[in-house]
């Protein structure tokens, strides 16, 4: 448990974000459409914003990602885009010949007001017979994060695809499992298969753009790249056997819609990193399959036990800043606490929801004074870590300059990397998840001591 903190010098009052630790709302539901098989993402409002995600992200991924837009100029801003939008999407029907286009408002287009949903109505009436499958997320980004228009993403795909009428599902052999997760790494969605696959039972993974934001080189390109989820299975998940949704959305939840309307039993769980984490997904899993955890993953576990022996001692009583997303930043927590580090700041730029909690209950062995902060800015957690005076910093990229300031190393995992090469392909999850990131943060503090080490040394 965490104890109460000492007292801090109060900050400065300041009502505005400096330096966010949160990123826009289509951006989310953009990634979260592109894990879906021959979807494309459609941004209603200006070309701006549909620029800004395609390079936030092809920075992080390597890969090239198309984002249409519905393109608002002056004249939309004033009188509406309802022609902008018909047009954006006759185009991008034409050219792109995609499954499904994901539509996802923006800050100018829900600060007009604009009624997509019956501007989708109307469409879908004159173009019944060759529009593709449309799912539409509100995410004005002066609400909430890109976590949050993910989620929002991944509902309305859902409720799209799976209807609301109560009828039977359509009878499959096995017992199918739905697996939702949050944002995570391409890598982590591969290593998500991979688990998945050794139950031996029919699964659906929303999202997956493991394929489609990290494939393969190709001979010549292509505008809808393969990979992501089949539409199919996305239908198949109303006769699941149970869900499994790895994060807490703040909001819209797919699978509360699975439960609720196709009486799918949902259960939410941590992101599995750590071993406590790791234990409770697999132990869901094989609830969910009517079978035991395979063999491959209790070996993989005792690996990762063994690793923790062989590098606490570099690990043990050591500070750490952690930031990102809320579902990666209390998973990160469980995982340092059992490790035997302090998280003595967990910030995440989200509002709201049940952060605070979930990380102070993730915290089962500190009992030093951890400062948890939601609705933070970079700035607010580097004067909370002059105070609390951390030892590294974990997280994103855009932490490097926190590290900076204190002279401290920044461990790099989560969303998004773009000061390295493959941030894409960190592995977070599992077992073997775990145990990569337990290497790496060793190796990062290891390689700051041996930094400042006079002679350096060359044996531990
Ligand atoms: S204007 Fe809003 S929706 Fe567009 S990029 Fe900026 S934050 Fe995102």
């Amino acid at each position: 448990m965490s104890a109460a903190l000492p007292a801090r010098p109060p900050s400065a009052p300041f009502t505005s974000t400096r330096n966010a630790c949160k990123l826009c709302e289509p951006l989310g539901a953009s990634l979260a459409y592109r894990g879906i098989a021959g979807c494309i993402p459609l941004i209603h409002g200006s070309q701006g914003c549909s620029t800004y995600i395609r390079r936030y992200c092809i920075s992080h991924f390597r890969e090239p990602l198309d984002v249409a837009s519905s393109n608002f100029a002056e004249t939309a801003a004033i009188f509406g885009g309802r022609d902008n939008l018909f047009t954006a999407l006759d185009n991008v029907s034409r050219s792109y010949k995609p499954r499904a286009i994901g539509i996802s408002s923006t800050c100018l287009s829900e600060t007009i007001g604009e009624n997509v949903p019956m501007y989708l109505k109307q469409y879908l009436r004159e173009r019944a017979d060759t529009a593709p499958a449309l799912f539409y997320a509100s995410t004005p980004s002066y609400r909430g994060t890109h976590m949050d228009g993910f989620h929002e993403a991944l509902f309305a795909a859902v409720s799209s695809l799976t209807g609301s009428d109560s009828a039977p599902a359509e009878e499959e052999p096995g017992r199918r499992i739905n697996l939702i997760s949050s944002l995570v790494s391409t890598e982590d969605l591969r290593e998500l298969h991979r688990i998945l696959s050794s139950f031996g039972a029919p699964y659906t993974l929303l999202p997956d753009y493991s394929e489609t934001m990290d494939g393969v080189s190709w001979e010549t390109y292509q505008k809808l790249g393969p990979g992501g989820t089949e539409i199919e299975d996305i239908r198949k998940m109303r006769g699941a056997a149970g869900t499994l949704y790895l994060g807490h959305p703040p909001g819209s939840d797919a699978g509360r819609w699975l439960e609720e309307r196709h009486a799918v039993p949902l259960r939410h769980g941590e992101l599995p990193i750590g071993i406590e984490n790791n234990d409770s997904f697999f132990a869901a899993l094989a609830d969910l399959a009517g079978k035991e955890t395979p063999e491959l993953w209790i070996k993989e576990r005792g690996r990762l036990i063994d690793a923790y022996i062989d590098g606490h001692k570099y690990l043990n009583g050591k500070r750490a800043l952690i930031y990102g997303e809320e579902d990666f930043v209390c998973a990160l927590a469980s995982f340092l606490d059992e490790v035997g580090v302090v998280p003595v700041i967990a910030a995440t730029g989200a509002s709201g929801g049940s952060f605070k909690e979930r990380v102070r209950g993730a915290l089962r062995n500190t009992r030093q004074p951890v400062e948890i902060a939601g609705d933070a800015d970079f700035v607010e957690m580097l004067e909370m870590a002059r105070f609390l005076k951390p030892d590294f910093v974990m997280g994103h990229s855009k932490g490097l300059f926190l590290s900076r300031e204190l002279g401290i190393p920044l461990v790099r995992c989560g969303f998004p990397i773009h000061d390295r090469i493959g941030g894409q392909r960190i592995l977070h999850l599992g077992y073997r998840g775990t145990l990569n990131l337990f290497d790496l943060l060793c190796n990062s503090l290891l390689a700051a001591k041996q930094d400042q080490h006079d002679r350096g040394y060359t044996y531990l």
